[in-house]
Order: structure tokens, then C-alpha cells, then sequence
């Protein structure tokens, strides 16, 4: 098979691992030669477009939910390292691509199939020379000094995790080891990057919400727990949908609304300063659905508002449905120089003034007659990260 058959097959098949950081809302592009090219933001913010393929997508393994899955009826493919590496540097030459994205099924043993992704990076690195941007995906049970072969070679790591729990594990992927094969693998790609030795600054996982029968707070307990013990840099959700001749093919899809509402919830443990078991869950033990995360905190805690803007901390300023890290550190600024007395300040402090309204005081007087404190509907303008 030629080599652009296999990229347009292997790109393509990227699309079912979704940890990538272009969100969900963004649709991933085709660039100019077809391929498939995803748009994501690197740390520090600058953007890149990554080619994302897979190494292979023959696996040995039986996921319940994936594509790949042994035995699966579709067209099969691998590279030789060699030849992805000559691809992907000539696609970046042309400036095509400005990074690199590679993980793989486990075609052969996870030793095997580990060894070649790793050969792939080394060759992009030292026999072609390239110094940019690399994700590589490590597998479930990958060795450790795979692992640490990985964090030098790579700029980014990622495990995925796929279900919350062990038991939730089993019933989607019977052959990994929710704490042998991954999480243990998890802690020494963290010591790795703590110790700052190789190019890995950071890593990532990802979570397939819908293909078992897990809540909400399930995910959210664990997301607590990956940041606050571990120190990942960020986590990611995949809606469950069905992949013909799998045994979930009858499985309805996951709401896109529940992933959404899962961001939503990790944008508030990771830069809004709340805790996992802060976050309101309802009786099923999922995130109610229609409201935000953010919102239906306040609206169980009347007793915080409403927050005098003009005296509120960072921390409190967070809490107010509207205001987000950006607008709350220049209302920090702002307030050095007077006071924000209108909604209009708090406009021009980049706080949604409307959401915020019915929650503050300025100059100690409510902005508008006091309304009661309702549930927000949910709003497009809730998407963006920060706004909510
Ligand atoms: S090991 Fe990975 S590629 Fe293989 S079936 Fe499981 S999820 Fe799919």
C-alpha cells in the first residue's frame, strides 16, 4: 500500500482518540493535501496544526467500544517508522503541519507496538532534525523505560484512561489494568516531568464518557484526584458513539451536552479554584443537566451573595456565575484605579454583566432590583471557556 493510502486511512482512524487540544467543539479540518489536521492551542497559547494519525490500526486487543478492535471487519493498515517519519517531516517542510501527534493500536505486544512509536519520534528527531512540537500517546502497560525513552523524545505525553474505575475499565477493555497497565504508568510520567530531565512538560487523559453505565461524578471524583495527586495538565472527554460490529453498536451515543457539561466541570477544578466535591450533582449522581457546573453552585449557595465586586478577593470574584479568570483579574486591576460602579465596568472587565448581575453588589447597592436568584439556562455563550 502506498504511503499516502496509509496516511489517509491512519489519519482518518485518528478521529476515534479524541484527547486532542482543539476541544470538542472544534471540528477537525482537512488541510490542503485531504489529511487529516487538527487545529489545537499548545501550552503558553500558541496555536498548531497537528497531523494526528496512528502508527497502525491492526490491534490485538477487543475494546468493546473502539474501532480497532481485533477481529472488526475494515481496512487494516501500518507504517514502518521509517515512512511516517519521512511523511510527516516533508508534510511539515511544507508547512502543511506544524506538529505531531502519533499514537497507535496495539498491533504485536504493547512492547512492540510501544518500541515502534517511540523509533518513529527518534527518527523525526535526530535523523531528520526536527525540534517542534510532539504528542506521543503511551499504551496501557507500556514499559518503564519506554516510558522514560517517551519523556525524552516527546513534548507531551498522554495515557488514556477510558473509564473511571477499575470495575467501569473491565467492562470496556477486559485486558488493561485500570491500575497496573495505566495509572501506575501515569504517576511515573509525572515523576518524569517533575523532574524536568527530558522535553516532557506535561501530560494528558482522556475519558470515553457514555460507553458504560458510569456518572458524572464518578469522572469528577477521579478528575479530582488526577489533578490534585498527579498534577496532569489536562483532562478529556470523548461522547460515546456507536461503531458498527462492535458489541456497543446498539448502544445509544452519548449527548454531546454531557461531554460539555464534563469541560465545563473541569474548567472549575482546574482555573476557577473549586474542589471535586463541591460540584452539585443531582440525584443520579450526574451534573444536572441544562444549568452549568458554576451556576447551579450558586444557586445552592445563596449565602455567598451577593459579592461586593469592589472588595470581593479573586477567589470570590471566581464564584460569580459571569465571571471567569480573565474578567475577575481585571477587575482586580481596574479596581486600583476606582471603583467598578456599573455593569457597564463590569462589561468592560469582560464579565458576562448580565449573568452577573442577579450575584454582585457594586459600590454596596444591587446593579438591578433584586431578582431571584434562578438556575441559567443553557446558553450558548456558556461554551467558552472562561465565561462561565
Ligand atoms: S487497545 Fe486501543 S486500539 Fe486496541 S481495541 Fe483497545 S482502545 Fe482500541
Amino acid at each position: 500500500m502506498h504511503v499516502a493510502q496509509k496516511l489517509d486511512i491512519l489519519a482518518a482512524e485518528a478521529r476515534y482518540d479524541l484527547a486532542c487540544a482543539c476541544g470538542p467543539s472544534q471540528p477537525r479540518v482537512r488541510g490542503p493535501l485531504g489529511r487529516w489536521i487538527y487545529p489545537a492551542v499548545l501550552p503558553g497559547g500558541k496555536r498548531a496544526n497537528l497531523l494526528k494519525v496512528l502508527l497502525s490500526n491492526a490491534c490485538t486487543r477487543d475494546c468493546a467500544y473502539c474501532a480497532q478492535r481485533r477481529g472488526r471487519g475494515f481496512p487494516r493498515a501500518g507504517f514502518i517508522p521509517e515512512e511516517l517519519a519521512a511523511a510527516f517531516v516533508e508534510m511539515h517542510r511544507r508547512g502543511q503541519v506544524t506538529g505531531l501527534f502519533l499514537s497507535s493500536a496495539i498491533s504485536g505486544t504493547v512492547d512492540e507496538a510501544m518500541a515502534r512509536m517511540i523509533k518513529t519520534v527518534e527518527i523525526v528527531r535526530f535523523r531528520h532534525g526536527y525540534r517542534g512540537w510532539v504528542h506521543l500517546k503511551i499504551l496501557p502497560g507500556a514499559s518503564r523505560e519506554q516510558v522514560g525513552r517517551a519523556a525524552e523524545l516527546a513534548n507531551r505525553l498522554s495515557l488514556n484512561l477510558e473509564a473511571p474505575s477499575p470495575s467501569r475499565l473491565a467492562a470496556l477493555s477486559p485486558q488493561k489494568s485500570f491500575h497496573s497497565h495505566i495509572y501506575e504508568r501515569m504517576a511515573w510520567i509525572q515523576n518524569l516531568v517533575d523532574s524536568r530531565a527530558g522535553r516532557c512538560r506535561g501530560q494528558t487523559t482522556q475519558f470515553v464518557v457514555g460507553a458504560g453505565e458510569e456518572t458524572d461524578g464518578e469522572f469528577i471524583r477521579l478528575m479530582g484526584d488526577l489533578y490534585g495527586r498527579l498534577g496532569l495538565s489536562r483532562i478529556y472527554f470523548s461522547a460515546f458513539q456507536p461503531v458498527r460490529a462492535t458489541p456497543l453498536e446498539g448502544r445509544p451515543p452519548a449527548p454531546f451536552e454531557r461531554e460539555h457539561r464534563l469541560y465545563q466541570a473541569d474548567f472549575l477544578l482546574r482555573k476557577y479554584g473549586f474542589s471535586a466535591n463541591e460540584l452539585v450533582l443531582d440525584e443520579n449522581g450526574n451534573l444536572p443537566p441544562g444549568v452549568d457546573p458554576k451556576s447551579a453552585w450558586a444557586s445552592r449557595h445563596p449565602e455567598f451573595f451577593p459579592v461586593e465586586v469592589n472588595t470581593a478577593t479573586r477567589e470570590e470574584l471566581l464564584r460569580v456565575p459571569g465571571i471567569g479568570p480573565v474578567s475577575a483579574g481585571r477587575i482586580l486591576r481596574r479596581r486600583r484605579d476606582g471603583r467598578i460602579k456599573s455593569l457597564d465596568d463590569l462589561k468592560r472587565a469582560g464579565a458576562a454583566a448580565r449573568r452577573a448581575e442577579s450575584y454582585v453588589l457594586l459600590g454596596g447597592r444591587r446593579p438591578v432590583p433584586a431578582r431571584k436568584v434562578q438556575l441559567s439556562l443553557w446558553a450558548a455563550d456558556c461554551v467558552a471557556p472562561g465565561s462561565f
